[in-house]
Formats: structure tokens, sequence, C-alpha cells
């Protein structure tokens, strides 16, 4: 049987419903418009489109958004003064730094000069040992879309065996740390490059969590029948985005699975909204 599809669009839809709403409560109640600074080095064309589709989610969900625009010839200096800024300026509740960066500037020191409060990507160090601690102020905003995808869809997770594929500071990682939190409960196998036999552990999951980089590189043949497939995979081939998973075959086995494009990637932006409203009303 075909497997059911999990529509992260419409569930992004409802999510920034959710955000619209309770914003305009907070802007009725204090005056606060919730605003996200972006900033974007470069012209990298993929990250253009990115943070423009940011920019409209802000408009649409009631928050206020602003684009700081660098030449790709900024320094880093130039870049962590320009946060130092933001990270003083009582008017910005989230700061995002749009990734990749270029190679003459360090992510990690960039990343790290993101005051905590303001850091709606939740990639500073404080940030993610509260996450794992189980005690988050802002959620990583991929793996927790995806957590609310299998909230949404009635997945259980409690005892099943969760595997996912790819160790990223911004996507395996946090998701393996959030599927084994206390409440979510699963048994989680994490894969990397170095894994062997990775085909043997993606037949043994329950929930099965692609984060790979690599086009279809879960073939269909791996999926465990009943298996809950999510696909955080965007990859470019020629002129259409497929994940990394083969999607039509592993659809067969699967009970549900989450198209790309319209699954992962609209949750990513919901929860990006959502962090900027949490981080507006904890001042
Ligand atoms: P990444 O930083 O390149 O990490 C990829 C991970 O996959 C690494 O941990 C790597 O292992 C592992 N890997 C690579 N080749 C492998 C192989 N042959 N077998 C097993 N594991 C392998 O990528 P990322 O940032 O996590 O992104 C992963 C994918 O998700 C990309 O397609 C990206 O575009 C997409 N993405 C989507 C969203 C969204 O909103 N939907 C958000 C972020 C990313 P090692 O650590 O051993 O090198």
């Amino acid at each position: 049987m075909a497997a059911s599809i999990i529509d992260g669009k419409a569930i992004s839809e409802k999510t920034r419903d959710e955000v619209l709403q309770e914003a305009t409560e907070l802007k009725a109640r204090t005056g606060i418009v919730p605003h996200l600074a972006a900033i974007l080095v470069g012209n990298d064309p993929a990250s253009q489109v990115y943070v423009r589709n940011k920019e409209r989610a802000c408009e649409k969900a009631g928050l206020r958004s602003t684009l700081h625009r660098l030449p790709e010839t900024t320094t880093q200096q130039e870049l962590l003064t320009l946060i130092q800024q933001l990270n003083s300026d009582a008017s910005v509740h989230g700061i995002l730094v749009q990734l990749p960066l270029p190679k003459h500037i360090d992510s990690v020191t960039v990343l790290d000069a993101v005051h905590p409060l303001k850091d709606v990507d939740a990639f500073h160090p404080e940030n993610v040992g509260l996450m794992l601690q189980g005690r988050p102020r802002f959620l990583p905003c991929t793996p927790a879309g995806v957590m609310k995808m299998l909230q949404v869809s009635n997945v259980q997770t409690a005892g099943r065996h969760a595997v996912v594929i790819g160790r990223s500071d911004i996507v395996g990682k946090p998701m393996a740390a959030l599927l084994m939190q206390k409440g979510a409960d699963a048994t989680v196998t994490l894969c990397h490059s170095r894994t062997t036999d990775i085909r043997r552990w993606c037949l043994e999951a329950d929930i099965l969590v692609a984060a790979v980089g690599i086009p279809e590189f879960v073939k269909g043949d791996w999926v465990k029948p009943g298996a809950v497939v999510i696909d955080v995979g965007i990859n470019r081939v020629e002129d259409r985005l497929v994940g990394d998973v083969e999607y039509s075959p592993a659809a067969e086995r699967a009970s549900m699975i989450t198209p790309v494009p319209g699954g992962v990637g609209p949750m990513t932006i919901a929860m990006l909204l959502r962090n900027t409203l949490t981080a507006a009303k904890m001042i």
C-alpha cells in the first residue's frame, strides 16, 4: 500500500497562522512587534532565495524583518561589528546569519557572536546545551519542524527505533537529540559517512530521517515496510529539487513519507517564525 503523505506545507501554514495570531495578541497587549534581523553576505543565489522567503514569511505572520545585505568582500570584523550592533539594538529580537558565509569568514566565530537570547536558529553553544539538557530556549528550526510534523501526524515516537542519517550540527545531531529526549522517548541510531552497512540500520528503522545531502541516497528497498520516512534533503538535480530518499519506491513501502519539495522545507521557516516570536516574548 502506498504511504500517506505528511504535508509539510499544510502543517507549516497552520503553524504560521498560530504565530500570526499570537503576534497580533502580543502587539495589542504590549505594542511589541517581533523583529527578525537577517544578514546576507555575498551573492549566493540559493541564499538570496532563502532569505527572501524568510522575509515574506515574516511579513505574512505579522513579524517585522530587516535584511542587512553585505558584499562578498565584507571582512569578518565588519560582520562581527554589525552583529554587536544588532545584539544591543533593543528593537531587534532575533538575528539570523544566512549560511554559507564566504570562505574567508569563520562561521563558528560569527555564530558564537550572536547573543544567545536572539539566537533564533538555536546554533549558539548555550542554546545547544540547553536543548540537550531538555530545557530548550529555542529549538533548532529544521529538527523542530520534523518533530512538529511527527506530532501533528500522530506518529508515536516513544519506544520506537528512529534512525537518523547525518550528524551535522544543524540537522542530524539536534534531530537525534530531540528524538531521544524525555517525552519523545525514541531509541535513536545516528548514522554518518563512516557507518558500515547503512542499509541494515535503515531496514530496522520505525522512523527514518535522512539528512545526508546526496540525492536519492536512501533506496526504496532500505525502507522497513510500514516505516515513517522523513526526507530532510534538498538537492538540486538539473532543474528539479530531489530529496535524500528515492521517493516513489520508498513510498511503496512506508506508511508515511514527506515529499520534496513541500515536506520539511516549509516547516523550517515556520519554526524560525515561532522562535522569533518566542524571543520577542522573552523581553
Ligand atoms: P551536511 O552538513 O553536509 O551533513 C551531511 C551529513 O551526512 C554528514 O554528517 C555526513 O557524514 C553524512 N553523510 C555524507 N555522506 C554520507 C554517506 N555516504 N553515508 C552516510 N552519511 C553520509 O548537511 P546538512 O546541513 O545536515 O544537510 C543535509 C541535507 O538536508 C542537505 O540536502 C540540505 O540541503 C538539507 N537541508 C534541508 C533543510 C530543510 O529545511 N529541509 C535544512 C537544512 C538542510 P560525516 O559527518 O561523516 O561527514
